[in-house]
C-alpha cells in the first residue's frame, strides 16, 4: 500500500488545514484530536511520510522512532497528565481490524480522567 498524499493528516503538516497545536520538533507533530473521546484527547504525528507502525518501523531512522516515542513523555508532561499526576493511555489503531481511520501513523493520547477498559 502506497502512502496517501492527501490523508488529512498530511494535510494538517502541509499547513493546508490547522489543527489545535501542543507541540512540534524537527520530527513529530502534536494537537488535539478534533472529536475527542475523553477529557484530554491529543494526537502524536511523525513529520515522515508512514501509513503506520509496522510502515515507520520498517522505513524511518532509528532517530524517527525515538524522537516519536519521547514526545509521548514531552506532552503527557507538558499537559500535566504523565504518571506523575494520574497517567494516561496511548493506542495506535493499525489497518482494518485495528480500526484505523487516517492513514498516516498515529499515537492517540487519553487522560484528564479515568479511561477504563482496555479496549473501547
Ligand atoms: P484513527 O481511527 O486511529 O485513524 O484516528 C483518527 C483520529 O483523527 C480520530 O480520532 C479523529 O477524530 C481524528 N481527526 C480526524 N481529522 C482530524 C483533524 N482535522 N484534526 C484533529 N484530529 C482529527
Amino acid at each position: 500500500m502506497d502512502y496517501d498524499k492527501n490523508n488529512i493528516f498530511a494535510k494538517i503538516l502541509r499547513g493546508e488545514i490547522p489543527c489545535k497545536k501542543i507541540y512540534e520538533n524537527d520530527y513529530v507533530l502534536s494537537f488535539y484530536d478534533v472529536n475527542p473521546l475523553k477529557k484530554t484527547h491529543l494526537l502524536i504525528i511523525p513529520k515522515g511520510e508512514y501509513i503506520d507502525l509496522d510502515d515507520f518501523h520498517d522505513k524511518a531512522s532509528e532517530k524517527e522512532i525515538i524522537e516519536f516515542n519521547k514526545a509521548i513523555t514531552h506532552v503527557v508532561k507538558k499537559l500535566k497528565i504523565s504518571n506523575q499526576q494520574d497517567g494516561y493511555r496511548v493506542l495506535s489503531n493499525i489497518g482494518k481490524n485495528g480500526g484505523q481511520e487516517v492513514p498516516h501513523l498515529h499515537y492517540h493520547i487519553f487522560g484528564g480522567e479515568k479511561i477504563g477498559k482496555i479496549v473501547f
